[in-house]
């Protein structure tokens, strides 16, 4: 069967809680999964670390990658850039390790485009008023960013469709569990396994 890596697209509202999902999935299976780090302009957070979290660059250095054909996708979101870089999704992948990328809508629309075997996930609270009260729990932006974002929600609702399958995160054990089982399925549909189809076809007509 298909020994390579996938590469796994989360998207969701901003504080749909994707980043815990991702970093428990990521630790109880590490030998499948990685986590791609995004290069962004936008500034660290307080608990932020440049190299973890993000490659925190300045929009002179973010241009100079896209330039170079270093990003696979990259997109603008709040005033900011933000881009994932191709050598570590590359390398990961011709290991057999799935690569997760948590970006925006946008990316992940290029990411679908330019790999038609990625597998894209949409993360959403059960209800919008429970991400109102996430946002604001989170505390750490302005009143007017949190509005923003909400602002940012109702536009990336639009584009759920294109999604291969949504994920309501009302319990992150669960979600974590759920998530694991669909990215394990995706491995087996045979768009992702042409090769596979086509030696098992050979090795008929040999017989
Ligand atoms: P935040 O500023 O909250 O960390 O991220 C803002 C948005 O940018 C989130 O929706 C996040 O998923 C998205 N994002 C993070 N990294 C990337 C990336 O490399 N590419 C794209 N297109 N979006 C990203």
């Amino acid at each position: 069967m298909n020994q390579k890596g996938l590469i796994v697209v989360v998207s969701g509202f901003s504080g749909a809680g994707k980043g815990t999902l991702i970093k428990r999935l990521v630790e109880k299976h590490k030998d499948r999964y990685t986590l791609s780090v995004s290069a962004t302009t936008r500034a660290p957070r307080p608990h932020e670390e440049d190299g973890k979290d993000y490659f925190f660059l300045s929009e002179e250095a973010f241009e100079t990658l896209v330039k170079e054909d270093g990003l696979i996708e990259y997109a603008g979101y709040c005033q900011h850039y933000y881009g994932t870089p191709r050598d570590f999704v590359e390398d990961k992948l011709a290991e057999g390790i799935d690569v997760i990328l948590e970006i925006e809508i946008q990316g992940a629309l290029q990411i679908k485009a330019k790999y038609p075997e990625a597998l894209l996930l949409f993360v959403t609270p059960p209800t919008m008023e429970e991400l109102k009260r996430r946002l604001e729990k989170r505390a750490t932006e302005s009143e007017e960013i949190i509005r923003e974002r909400l602002l940012r929600a109702r536009e990336e609702a639009k584009g759920i469709e294109h999604y291969d399958y949504i994920l309501v995160n009302d319990d992150v054990d669960e979600t974590v569990k759920h998530m694991h089982r669909v990215i394990r399925s995706a491995h087996y549909t045979p768009e992702r396994n042409e090769e596979f189809i086509q030696r098992i076809r050979a090795e008929l007509d040999d017989i």
